[in-house]
This record gives structure tokens, sequence and C-alpha cells, in this order.
């Protein structure tokens, strides 16, 4: 590929340059279609052909149970956070969900919930800046909420769950935008997995939505057509047009993660360009990391500088180095690599490399 440099942006993110290569190359015309993708219809042959290679991608990397529903819909990880509670709350049973506040996400989260239905706050971090995860003994789980929501990594602060609460019998719903994918997962954990996919999965415009079925019917049928996790399963994602585009996309990075070696391999991938990245960050004192050491983020690392008046210096040296995308989030400020699957261990040795030379001459 020409003239690429190596993308840290926190999203939408890097994609693997080979799906890139061949969604260039059949841009013009499918092969056996003859038309573009962007110009076939979503009820065609070759758009069913593509939306089973999604679906059929995602199961096997990620072992979905049969039972459960692959959906792809739009409005982003923003509309789940208005679809969930929606869905799952007035239903005649409990209307209350707990809510584990790590992030701002997750704030933007329990916010939607509170407009259906009760919002307890099961636990937080937010008093020391997000900067750890609540242990399993500072949670307050109420035992009957309809579900428990956890924003599995949370992309700003940069920390990230290694292993799930435990919420007994009430169901685990996730929002993994910013780690779908970036390790194995045990759907069955699970009643919902929601993510947008332009971090790990592909462009813009589309979400996974992975849905327990007794969890998809419970939405009332007079809510908004649209908004009912039931109008996806019976429309099999094609309730209205889908983004047909998006969702090819995402048929082509899930076919190129299966090449890869599937989730376990991305796993090991990442935690090795994490490791990388950490070690570079706690090499001096030079740099600190933003995060509490054992709930660090293997998707976004964030760090600061020790003086922190280098730090648009370095992101804009950086940027001119062909290392883009590494300012932090506007509410937190600093730096952020973000290192989802498809940013190659070469990028992070090429970060690793410039932060060491940044280091010598201003250190
Ligand atoms: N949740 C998380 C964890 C995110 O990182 C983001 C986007 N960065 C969102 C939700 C919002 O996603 P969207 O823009 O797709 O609505």
């Amino acid at each position: 590929m020409t003239n690429r440099i190596h993308n840290f942006g926190a999203g939408p993110a890097v994609l693997p340059g080979p799906v890139l290569e061949q969604a260039r190359n059949h841009l013009l015309a499918l092969p056996g279609v003859g038309m573009s993708v962007l110009e076939i219809s979503h009820r065609s042959k070759a758009f069913d052909e593509i939306l089973t290679a999604a679906e059929t991608n995602i199961r096997a990397l990620a072992g979905v149970p049969d039972e459960y529903h692959v959906l792809f819909l739009q409005g982003g990880a923003t509309l789940q956070f208005s679809m969930v509670p929606m869905n799952l709350l007035p239903q005649g049973g409990s209307d209350a969900a707990d809510y584990i506040l790590t992030g701002s996400w997750a704030r933007q989260a329990a916010a939607e919930a509170g407009k259906f239905g009760t919002v307890r706050i099961a636990g937080t971090t937010q008093a020391e800046g997000f900067r750890r995860l609540p242990a399993q003994d500072e949670l307050t789980l109420s035992g009957d909420a309809a579900y428990v929501h956890v924003t599995t990594n949370n992309t700003i602060v940069g920390t990230q769950w290694g292993s799930m609460p435990d919420t007994g019998d009430v169901p685990l719903v996730i929002d993994a935008s910013s780690d779908i994918f970036s390790r194995p997962v045990d759907i069955a954990r699970y009643g919902l997995i929601y993510a947008g996919a332009q971090k790990n999965l592909g462009p813009a415009g589309v979400t996974l939505v992975i849905i327990r079925p007794d969890l998809a019917e419970r939405g009332r049928a007079s809510l908004p057509k649209l908004l009912r996790y039931a109008t996806h399963v019976q429309g099999e994602s094609r309730a209205n047009t889908p983004p047909v585009f998006a969702i090819y996309l995402v048929s082509l990075v899930t076919a190129w993660l299966r090449e890869q070696g599937g989730l376990a391999a991305m796993a090991e991938r990442n935690a090795r360009k994490a490791a990388l990245l950490y070690a570079a960050v706690d090499r001096t004192g030079f740099y600190r990391g933003v995060a509490e050491p054992e709930h660090r983020s293997l998707m976004n690392a964030t760090f600061r500088l020790a003086d922190e008046a280098l730090e648009s210096q370095f992101a804009a040296e950086a940027e001119a180095a062909g290392l883009a995308g590494l300012k932090g989030h506007r509410s937190v400020g600093g730096l952020r690599a973000s290192l989802y699957n498809a940013c190659p261990v070469e990028a992070v040795e090429a970060l690793v490399d410039f932060m060491v030379e940044f280091e010598r001459l201003h250190g």
C-alpha cells in the first residue's frame, strides 16, 4: 500500500491493509456481479452472501451459541445506550438496572437508561478520575435488576476489565465497542453485547449486537419499530435498508481475523503490542501511564509526559514522523495510542522508537 502512515486513532480507526486493498480492487465491480457493492440491492443474492459471510465469520470467531441472534444495526453504540433500556426495562418485571460507572461512555449509557426506568449505580471510580475499575467487593449489585451494564473497555481513560464481575443470574449487558473481538469471549455469559464497528470490526455506520433470544423478545410491541430488537431479528438485519458497504467491510475484516488465527491469536498479539508500549511508558519516568497498571487497557494506552507542556509538541512531532492520532481525548488530555486488532506490531515498534528519541532530545 502506498503512503500509509501508522494510525493510532481511537476510532474510526486503522483497518487491515489487505482488507482495504480487496475493497479497492472490488469497488468498481464485485467478482461475479459486475456492479459495485455500493450499487447493489440489499435484497440481492450478492448481498445475501455478504451478510451471511459476516454473520458466519462472527459466529465462528466468537463461538456464538446457535440460539443467540447476531444483528447489524445503525445508530452507533450511542443508540444502544437507548435501545437497551427501552427494550429490557419496563416490562412488568424489574424496571431497575444496575450500571457500573467506569467512564464517560458508561455515564452516557446510564443517563439514557434513567429515561426509561430506575438506574442504580452499582459501583464507580469517578472520584478517582476513572483511572481504575471497581473490585467485586466494591460493587453493590441489587440481585433483582433487569440487567447489569458494563463497559468492557473504557476508551477515553484507558482501562479494561480483565474478567467480568460476577452478576449471578442477572443478565450482563456489555458495551464492547472498543475491545470487541480483541480476545476470546464466552458469549453465553452475556445477555447482550453491543459494539460500534469503527474500532475493531470495520468502518463507522454499523453496530454489532449479539443478543440472547429471550431478551430480544422483551421489548413491547408499542416501541418505535426500528428501536425494537425483535424487529431486527424478524427482518434479519434488513428491516429497512442496512448499511450495505459497512457490512461488506465487516465481512472482510472478520474473514481477515479468521485468517490471522482468530481471537486467541489476536489476544496474544494485542498483549504483545501493549506490553511493548507500556514498557516504554514505564521505562524512566519521563512518561507516566494514566490508568492504574493492573487495569490498563490493551486497546487504548493512555499516558502523559511528566512535563505536560511537552505533550502537544510530542503529538505534533509524532504526526510529522508518520505516527498519527496520538492526541488524548479532549476530556483527559495527554496522549493515547489505540492498539486495535488491525494495528500492526511494527507500528508500536515505530512509536516506541519515537518515544525513546523524543526523550533523548527533551529529557
Ligand atoms: N462506547 C464506547 C466504549 C466508545 O468508545 C464509543 C465511541 N468511541 C461509544 C460508546 C460511542 O459510539 P458511537 O459513536 O458508535 O455511538
